[in-house]
Order: structure tokens, then sequence, then C-alpha cells
């Protein structure tokens, strides 16, 4: 497939423009201009926070101003074409660190539906979908839900969004995690609350091991 790809690419080349700019045409195929490229921080980082049901934790740029304002048009301004871009930086990560030879399967951090229907998608679903593209590598869709109305976690400090989010995920299919290991994508990493509530419904429902992935993350390290 990457190869048909190639050759299309060859015989007819594409011009893509900056999603993030939308001024500059990008420079390689992934929808990033050199002056947009110039304000991303690349980190391909792995972070040790200490989360039981996760083997690993990555995120993939700095959290600083640019991305800030980035994200925050993608989740909440509607901008869900940013899931390009954002996709191709995950990938960076993914290949950076040899994830894509590892992961049977790609999974996201789920929104409850309520939230998704007023959103109208779900972030980190985009850039699941997106990367699994990309890399030819399944995504679970129907097997990991958020079944609980919770507060913004944001506003709570560790303990209490531990509380908050107790429950919170249901699995679904889980013959499916059956002795896998799963990558899971979310858009930002706060406190790791989120992924390590995620990873354990994962873990407990069969997956071998869960990856942690992030654009990025506003904790200060
Ligand atoms: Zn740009």
């Amino acid at each position: 497939m990457e190869f048909v790809k190639s050759i299309k690419e060859f015989l007819f080349p594409q011009k893509y423009i900056c999603l993030f700019c939308k001024d500059n045409i990008a420079i390689d195929n992934d929808y990033i201009c050199a002056s947009c490229r110039g304000l991303v921080e690349f980190a391909n980082r792995e972070i040790d926070l200490n989360l039981p049901n996760l083997e690993k934790v990555y995120y993939s740029v700095l959290y600083n101003r640019f991305i800030r304002e980035k994200i925050h048009s993608f989740k909440f301004e509607g901008k869900s074409y940013l899931y390009k871009p954002f996709g191709e930086i995950l990938l960076s990560t993914i290949m950076d660190k040899g994830l894509d030879k590892r992961i049977d399967a790609i999974i996201y951090v789920p929104i409850h539906r309520r939230k998704e229907a007023f959103r109208g998608y779900n972030q980190s679903q985009l850039l699941g979908e997106y990367v699994s593209k990309e890399l030819n590598i399944p995504i679970l869709k129907k097997h990991l839900f958020k079944v609980k109305w919770t507060k913004d976690q944001n506003k709570l400090g560790r303990i209490e969004r531990q509380k908050n989010l107790k429950g919170s995920f249901k699995t679904n299919n889980i013959m499916e995690f059956k002795g896998k290991e799963i990558l899971l994508i979310d858009d930002i990493i706060t406190t790791g609350t989120t992924l390590e509530e995620c990873s354990k419904s994962l873990i407990e429902s069969g997956a071998k091991r869960i990856y942690g992935l992030a654009l990025t993350s506003s904790m200060k390290l």
C-alpha cells in the first residue's frame, strides 16, 4: 500500500496547504509548513508516571503557546481537520519509538456520547483513525466507552480526578483485547489519570500491554 501511495505521489505530486496557518504550502505531505514547523517543539518523550496499567507513556511535542492554541481550536472551535497535521505529529513519535512494530491495535480515549453529540466528533478518535489508516494497524472502535458523565478534569486536583473518573469507562467485545499490545491515544496528558483509568479497563478485559501516546503534556515535569 505504501509503495502504491509513493508511486501515485511521484506521478501526481500533490501540494498540501498547511492546516495550522492555511497560508503556506506544507513542506512534506504532513500538512505543516516550514514556518509552523518552526513553532512546533518536537520532543518524542517518554514520561515516567508510575501508572500501574501502562507499559509506557509518550508525548510528541512540548506544550507551548502554539500547540496550546491549536489544540484548543481542535477541541473547542470545530476545527476537526486539524487531526491531519496532529496525526502526522503522532506518527513521527510512533516511528521514532518503534511502536509500529510492537502494537497489534489502536484505541483512543472515548468521550461521553453527549459530549460527542455536542462537539460533533471525538478529537482523539480522529487521531486514532488517521494513525490506524497510515500504519495499516486496526483500530478498536466498538470496545471502550465512557459511560459516566463527569466533571471537567482540569478543574480538579489529582485525588479528585481519580474519584471523578472511577468506573467511568466500560469495555465491550473484549475477546478482541485478548493478548494484544494496544496503543491508547489521547490529545493531551494532564495528570495521566484518564490514561490510567482507560488502561485499567483494557487490562482487566484481557489486553496484554498498553502504551499511552498523547500529542503533548501540560504536566510540569
Ligand atoms: Zn503553517
